[in-house]
């Protein structure tokens, strides 16, 4: 049986999301929900296809695949039912409403079709209650997260009466198809990810009670040094909602056993009470543990006083910790921020053993759940093994750390432990071969890896070492990563600090380095492939274009941004992408139409925010490999490697005949009326004419014929007029200061 055809119950938050994942994944989908009292009988489903269609960050990787999603109600059109070959029920948490769905379904559906249901409290055995047997055979949870998307964990809750192969065959269709890490658990309360992962966040929020902790100071250390997103434990309380959580902290006190640890962190807390009371219910309420307030027309981020509810300016956290994950100083940490992290370790990494073997047989499946659930970088046994054990006894005669854990920290020796279906940068544990502070090389047989290690992966000198280092090394190279984002960019702090300095020559070193190392990669006598996911924006997207392929995740975001920060691209992303559209029919027959095309792609900074959307604007080739899974990334990039291993050809080195001041008026003219319109300002007008001159090909014609380094240095000399100017630095001290473009 093949899945061809889903039909999801349910359009709200999350069967909207999952039924845009199956349109992605090019598979036929019904959505229905109640027919509405109001408007059309459609009208709930309708309106939820364009809520999807609106949403941003957006659930569908292009538009036109809304055209996949059939909308309709229960009452006239749940003969839908039995064409699917997969049911998927997202109605409220109400089970009476979710066995009068089951009933209907089990009277209308096909036999062998697989039903699920996407709660996120009820026991599998209450769900599948009433159900026949053949039913039950095919019946599961699938815990899909929200937004569904973007969230790779889904958590497939089983029991023994169920059909195995047909469970195989859902857990290869969501994971292959849809892009999901697929976790099978076992039916207890909240399953693996929220068991563990709630756990944590009110482990992290009543240590900050006990110990005194200010919310600023828990989120800054329960946040990037740990691994865990920057929105830390009380940021991410706002986010979910503390209403909401509240629920859910009611439920687990209801299902789990009395002598299960959970509740020692889970009694009510008055000003957490107070909170949802008096409608600060995060950031959909009033506000939260955080809230705006405007004083004197300025947005102020205010941040709550635990012991007094009184709000305060927000203070900003510096924990010195520079920019890595680091929890072997975090916790060796001689303050109270070490004191903070160790007792949440020591909690966290003591429940997740306690959950073992009722919640899960397998340690990994723990440190998945959270990864994939809450982005965390690494689960908490991934990071026990990272503790330098004995240093960490011996300064702290801490035993008691590591006493009930007895054989806990052997974890990753046992047989098993790293077992996964597929071949990722983690379960692969290859060899260093090569590092400094911004990336590392890693060696396999036939290929290796470069992983820039920054923050953000901004790109600085020590990530061009490591990439000129691994073309040095005859040997193809996959440039891959772990992290949230493959490359923010180049470090504008680096360039900044140079040009506080008027260190101009500095920053020009810089940009030529920058250069050659992607003139290196491209020339390479082996292959680079470049496996971007989250951001590659700017440089980072720069190195993007310079390798043989690009072999993205679905969700990859795509673009040179540089000119919202007054500079243009000149790590060779103007050449690169007037070369791609050179080469497209229109761009063969008249070179204007391509640099117009890129004047518009640079100068409005766009991007693209999937593989399909980056296609019609040559930010992705046709050769290039899409892969929905992120954790298939390396060995989609391995597969290709295999595939063109031998038959490998350097690019040739590209000509350019460019208009010059022919097509730059063209382009002039077009400046000034977005400056008379008022859609740019005096600095907009000034990076646009800097765009304009290294895409028209400088001071050439037609007829002349430019070669790669005269683009080289035509963005070189672009990139140096502009970081001179006072107004590009100030668009770059905003941006680094509030993430924000500045517009002036
Ligand atoms: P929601 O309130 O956004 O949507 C529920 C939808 O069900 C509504 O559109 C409603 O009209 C529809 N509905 C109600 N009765 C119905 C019926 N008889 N027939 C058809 N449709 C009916 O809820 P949600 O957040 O999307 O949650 C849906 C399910 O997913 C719940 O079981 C929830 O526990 C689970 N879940 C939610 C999240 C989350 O983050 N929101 C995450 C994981 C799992």
């Amino acid at each position: 049986m093949n899945i061809k055809k889903v039909v999801v119950i349910g359009s709200g938050t999350m069967g909207s999301g999952i039924a845009a994942q199956i349109a992605n994944a090019n598979i036929d989908v019904t959505l229905l929900d109640l027919p509405s009292k109001e408007g059309s009988r459609n009208q709930i489903t309708e309106n939820a296809k364009e809520r999807i269609k609106k949403s941003r960050p957006p659930l569908l990787v292009e538009k036109n695949k809304a055209e996949l999603i059939k909308v309709g109600n229960i009452e006239d059109d749940f003969n839908e039912v039995a064409e699917a070959d997969w049911v998927v029920e997202a109605v409220v948490e109400r089970i009476d409403i979710k066995h009068n769905i089951y009933d209907k379904i089990q009277t209308t559906r096909k036999n062998n079709s697989i039903i699920s249901s996407n709660t996120s409290t009820i026991p599998l055995k209450i769900l599948s209650a009433n159900m026949s047997d053949e039913m039950k055979k095919n019946f599961c949870i699938t815990h899909f997260f929200n937004p569904v998307r973007y969230m790779a964990l889904l958590e497939i809750v089983t029991e023994e009466v169920n059909d195995i192969e047909k469970i195989n065959l859902l857990k290869q269709f969501c994971d292959e198809k849809l892009g999901k890490g697929v976790i099978i658990c076992n039916d207890t309360p909240g399953f693996i990810g929220n068991r563990i992962g709630v756990y944590a966040m009110q482990v992290a929020m009543t240590e900050a009670f006990k110990m005194k902790i200010s919310i600023e100071e828990a989120d800054a250390v329960f946040g990037r040094p740990m691994g865990i997103p920057k929105t830390g434990i009380f940021g991410l309380y706002d986010l979910i909602g503390i209403d909401l959580m509240a629920d859910v902290l009611k439920s687990f006190i209801k299902e789990l056993p009395k002598e299960d640890p959970f509740h020692e962190v889970a009694q009510e807390i008055p000003l957490v009470t107070k909170l949802i009371e008096t409608g600060y219910t995060g950031r959909k309420g009033k506000g939260g543990f955080y809230r705006m307030n405007k004083s004197d027309g300025k947005k102020i981020l205010e941040a709550i006083n635990l012991e007094t509810g009184e709000y305060h300016p927000s203070q900003k956290i510096n924990l010195a910790m520079g920019d890595k994950i680091d929890i072997n100083k975090l916790i060796q940490r001689k303050d109270k921020y070490g004191e903070y992290a160790k007792s949440i370790l020591t909690k966290v990494i003591r429940y997740a053993a306690y959950l073992i073997p009722d919640v899960s047989s397998k340690y990994i499946d723990i440190d998945d759940a959270l990864r994939l659930g809450f982005n965390w970088t690494v689960g908490p046994f991934e990071m026990l093994s990272k503790i330098d054990t004995k240093n960490f006894i011996d300064q702290n005669n801490d035993i008691n750390f590591f006493k009930d854990l007895k054989g806990v920290f052997e974890f990753h020796k046992r047989p098993g432990y790293l077992d996964s279906s597929v071949d990722n940068l983690r379960s692969l544990n290859l060899q260093k071969t090569f590092e400094n502070p911004s990336a590392n090389i890693k060696n396999a047989s036939s290929y290796q890896v470069v992983e820039f290690t920054t923050k953000a992966n901004a790109l600085d000198t020590d990530s061009m070492l490591a990439l000129k280092e691994a073309a040095q090394n005859n040997k193809s190279t996959i440039v891959i990563n772990d992290a949230m984002q493959f490359s923010a960019g180049v470090n504008l702090n680096y360039v900044m600090e140079f040009a506080k300095n008027n260190e101009w020559s500095k920053i020009e070193k810089f940009i030529i380095d920058f250069q050659q190392t992607c003139k290196t990669i491209k020339y390479a006598d082996k292959p680079f492939i470049a496996a971007p996911s989250g951001l590659a924006i700017g440089g980072g997207f720069e190195v993007v274009l310079h390798c043989d392929y690009n072999v993205a995740h679905t969700n990859v975001v795509l673009g040179l941004v540089e000119s919202l920060v007054g500079l243009i691209p000149a790590g060779g992303g103007c050449k690169e992408m007037l070369w791609r559209w050179l080469q497209t029919p229109e761009g063969k027959e008249n070179s204007e139409h391509a640099s117009m095309k890129v004047f518009d792609l640079i100068g409005y900074a766009i991007t693209a925010t999937s593989p399909n959307e980056a296609l019609p604007n040559q930010f992705f080739l046709e050769k290039d490999k899409v892969v929905i899974n992120r954790d298939r990334q390396l060995s989609t990039a391995i597969d290709l490697l295999n595939n063109i291993e031998g038959g490998y050809e350097k690019p040739s080195q590209p000509k350019f005949n460019l208009g010059g001041s022919a097509v730059r008026d063209k382009m002039f003219e077009k400046l000034e009326a977005l400056y008379n319109e008022n859609k740019i300002l005096d600095h907009g007008l000034e990076v646009g004419k800097q765009i304009a001159f290294v895409l028209s090909g400088g001071n050439t014609n037609i007829d002349n014929e430019l070669s790669e380094d005269d683009l080289y240095n035509l963005e070189l000399e672009a990139f140096m007029r502009l970081i001179q100017m006072p107004k590009t630095q100030e668009r770059i001290k905003h941006t680094l200061e509030t993430g924000k473009p500045l517009v002036n």
